[in-house]
């Protein structure tokens, strides 16, 4: 029997419930416990006081499928969606914790358990990672679990740094931290990719599944770490991720749910090609921005909703690309909710509005879209390399193109974009509004609606705020798209 996306949650849930973990819903999008953080990235933001002793459950095992959307802010997957087999903006974490309770070796021998015996993915196909100095993790590997040492490797500090690796997890600079141990999957060597800790990592050949936190340290401003008293745990697993292992498929796109939302997109767009990259991007965009409507973040020109606008104005473009010239992407609401109102009932209750919101957003944007693309095409004909930043930042001011849609043009045709000259050009019409006194600052501002004001970039000016959103994910992109050489 194949297992659903549906089945994936229910059994992983089951399997922890039976192991004493209490059965947490999904929290919002908008997280309500941070605003220095965008989006709710992970399944341990909704805990995150929990760990810090600021806020105490009636539980010490918990588990849960929690909404994470990785776009703007910290993490931004958004540059890598139609490019790797395994990243997506909006996904689903399945996770497990302990509060003070148990620790690694309960935490990874039931990773094990779980992954092996009830969904049964073949033993011979699975690696693990631990950070270099953790030797306990690394025995509980190799000597209870029994997975051969070759297939165990020990990763140090990687990033630059003491304490900074891919297997050293810190909450923030200082505080709550210690290292991880995570679970990757052999897809097998027709794909390209290195194993973890190789030179082509970034590959998708060893697909990361599983991430297994184990906080045993608070870290002091100057960086030195002490042990925590009561040692936490904390994991997250993709659950596209495993669902693509489990119905034998590569791709995170080819599973069940977005098998359905790719063919939705491709009724709507006339693409016949299903593995058509824009039916991709515009499958997971639809997930993002109809989640992102239902927890309360309408489009915008700032903070969250201007990442929400930037998401549904790609689509928008994508579904351009494919040789739309109207709205279509707020007709794949009804198919969403379709597929996935049954373990997110408060989509399946804001379809409707959800479907006016992308509407009224896409109406809007094809007023200009046409326009627009015809100047970004005139600026990139004649074996131009660089989109000149004033254009990209007329674009942006005019035609309602953000910097990274334009980036994501470019990276297409294997060009770039000037983000320096972009920068200036902004400036300096930021400069003369000022001058002639229109220049307002939005101050706290309820991007949510739910009441949480988002203060995080409040100091900064509107420009800095923009590129700092973007800087990241591009910078990410150019130097996928050197490596890749795309
Ligand atoms: P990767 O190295 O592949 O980008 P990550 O190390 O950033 O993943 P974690 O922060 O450790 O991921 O998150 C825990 C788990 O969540 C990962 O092991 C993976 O299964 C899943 N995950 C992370 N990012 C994404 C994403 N953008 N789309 C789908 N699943 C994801
Ligand atoms: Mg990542
Ligand atoms: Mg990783
Ligand atoms: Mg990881």
């Amino acid at each position: 029997p194949v297992f659903t996306v549906a089945d994936i949650r229910k059994t992983f849930l089951d399997f922890f419930a039976a192991k004493g973990h209490t059965v947490v819903p999904s929290s919002s999008l908008v997280p309500g416990n941070d605003p220095t953080l965008m989006f709710t990235n992970s399944g341990m933001v909704q805990f995150k006081d929990v760990f810090l002793g600021v806020d105490k459950r009636p539980y010490v095992r918990a588990t849960s499928v929690q909404a994470c959307l990785r776009a703007g802010g910290k993490h931004n997957d958004l540059e890598n969606v139609g490019y790797t087999a395994r990243h997506h903006t909006f996904f689903e974490m399945l996770g497990n914790w302990s509060f003070g309770d148990y620790f690694k070796r309960e935490s990874l021998k039931w990773a094990w358990e779980l992954l092996t015996e009830v969904y049964k993915l073949p033993a011979e196909r699975l690696l693990a990672t631990v950070y270099e100095e953790d030797d306990e993790a690394y025995d509980i590997w190799t000597k209870e679990i029994g997975l051969p040492p070759e297939r165990v490797i020990r990763i140090g500090d990687n990033k630059g740094g003491r304490y900074k690796s891919d297997n050293f997890w810190m909450m923030a600079d200082t505080g709550p931290c210690g290292p991880c141990s995570e679970i990757f999957y052999d897809h097998g060597d027709h794909i390209p990719g290195g194993p973890p800790g190789s030179p082509d990592e970034d590959g998708d050949r060893f697909i990361e599944i599983w991430n297994n936190v184990f906080m045993q340290f608070n870290m002091a401003e100057d960086g030195s770490v002490t042990p925590l008293p009561a040692p936490c745990v904390d994991t997250g697993m993709g659950l596209e991720r495993l669902a693509a292992i489990l119905q034998h498929v590569h791709s995170n796109y080819e599973i069940d749910i977005f098998d359905a939302l790719i063919k939705a997109a491709s009724r709507e767009t006339g693409e016949q090609d299903l593995g058509h990259k824009s039916l991709r991007v515009i499958a997971d965009h639809i997930r993002a921005t109809a989640f992102l409507v239902s927890d309360g973040v309408n489009p915008s020109n700032e903070g969250r909703g201007y990442v929400q606008r930037r998401i549904i104005r790609r689509a928008i473009r994508h579904g351009y690309l494919l040789g739309k010239k109207t709205p279509f992407f707020h007709k794949l609401v009804a198919d969403l909710a379709g597929l996935m109102g049954d373990a997110y009932p408060r989509l399946a209750a804001d379809a409707q509005r959800i479907t006016e919101v992308l509407k009224a957003e896409e109406e809007r944007f094809f007023e200009t879209l046409e326009t627009g693309m015809q100047i970004l095409d005139a600026a990139l004909a004649d074996g131009v390399k660089v989109l000149p930043g004033e254009v990209a930042f007329k674009l942006h001011d005019t035609y309602g193109f953000p910097l990274d849609l334009s980036a994501d043009v470019c990276r297409e045709r294997g060009l770039s974009v000037d983000e320096a000259g972009f920068a200036v050009a902004m400036d300096r019409q930021k400069a003369q509004a000022r001058a002639a006194g229109k220049f307002k600052m939005d101050r706290a501002l309820d991007y949510s609606g739910t009441g949480n004001v988002f203060t995080g970039y409040e100091h900064l000016e509107e420009t800095s705020k923009i590129i700092a959103i973007y800087a990241e994910g591009i910078s990410a992109a150019a130097l996928k798209a050197g490596q890749n050489g795309v």
